[in-house]
């Protein structure tokens, strides 16, 4: 963490004489920031990557965000992974693997899964990310079943901290004034609960969290094949009135093949259905 903050700090002392500019490449995961100027790039590297944990931080999250508005940040057309890091440990608060998460009804602030473990980077687009243990073996399989198929599709998010989040929300909503259905709130987001994965697919160039990717071959393999590998689809089209989110065809969401599987066949959403089975109110 002290690292982290000795970053922000290279970069606040440098950002001064460049004028702002940061563009949004990807709706959950990567910014793309443009600028000619090159000093500033090395120190916001330092806090994008390496081992950078921002968990439950506000002030940190605020001072990240605050260095990435104020700067004229990176180098131009190239993508910053801004969450690279390490897997943390378990919170130990009780499972929420099975909650319906909505814009009202959300997790715990502390809430780290107790069994996070890295994804092979073979199978992500490019960066690190953690998912719960099955989880990522349920990920795996089914890329690797889709290979076998012809169809190449990659992680390219997973798991999200609480003070991961509530900095995406920060800026898309707050910073970019982006509207509050493309990304969820802290502790509103089914990443924090580690089951979920961001997918995308050769066709589209594993572009992130890419509405076009509900187009694409690969899409359209999930939609037959997820739920046999215990995935759904948490934000399918047409449900934003039930889910309280936006469409997103590459959010999908473990829930084990049981589950997967009524859910297809009901032709119910995620929400509805596990709301029916933790018998809550199903509003919103
Ligand atoms: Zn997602």
């Amino acid at each position: 963490m002290m690292k982290h903050i000795e970053g922000i700090g290279v970069a606040l002392f440098l950002m001064g004489a460049f004028s702002f500019g940061v563009t949004l490449l990807s709706k959950e995961t990567t910014l793309l920031a443009t600028t000619p100027s090159v000093p500033i790039v090395a120190s916001v590297k330092n806090i994008v990557s390496g081992p950078v944990q921002i968990e439950n931080d506000e002030a940190v999250s605020q001072q990240v965000a605050l260095v990435i508005t104020a700067a004229t940040v990176a180098q131009k057309n190239t993508s910053a992974p801004l969450f690279r890091s390490s897997c943390l440990k378990g919170s130990g608060d009780p499972d929420a693997s099975m909650m319906a998460i909505s814009p009202t009804v959300g997790i715990n602030v502390s809430y780290v899964p107790d069994d996070l473990v890295s994804i092979p980077k073979s199978y992500t687009k490019d960066s690190s990310f953690c998912l719960t243990q099955a989880t990522k073996d349920a990920v795996v399989t089914l890329i690797d079943a889709a290979h076998t198929e012809g169809f190449s599709i990659k992680v390219s998010s997973a798991f999200r901290s609480y003070g991961t989040q509530s900095y995406l929300y920060r800026m898309h909503f707050d910073i970019l004034k982006l509207t509050r259905k493309t990304v969820a709130l802290a502790g509103h987001s089914e990443h924090q609960l580690g089951t979920a994965v961001d997918l995308s697919g050769a066709s589209i160039g594993y572009k992130s969290a890419a509405a076009s990717f509900g187009t694409t071959p690969e899409y359209a393999w999930l939609i037959a094949h997820a739920s046999e590998y215990g995935f759904v689809q948490s934000y399918p089209k047409g449900t934003e009135s039930i889910t309280g989110y936006a469409t997103e065809p590459w959010h999908f969401r473990y829930v084990g093949k049981e589950i997967a599987q009524a859910i297809a066949q009901e032709g119910v959403t995620l929400y509805e259905y596990l709301n029916k089975m933790t018998g809550e109110a199903v509003s919103i």
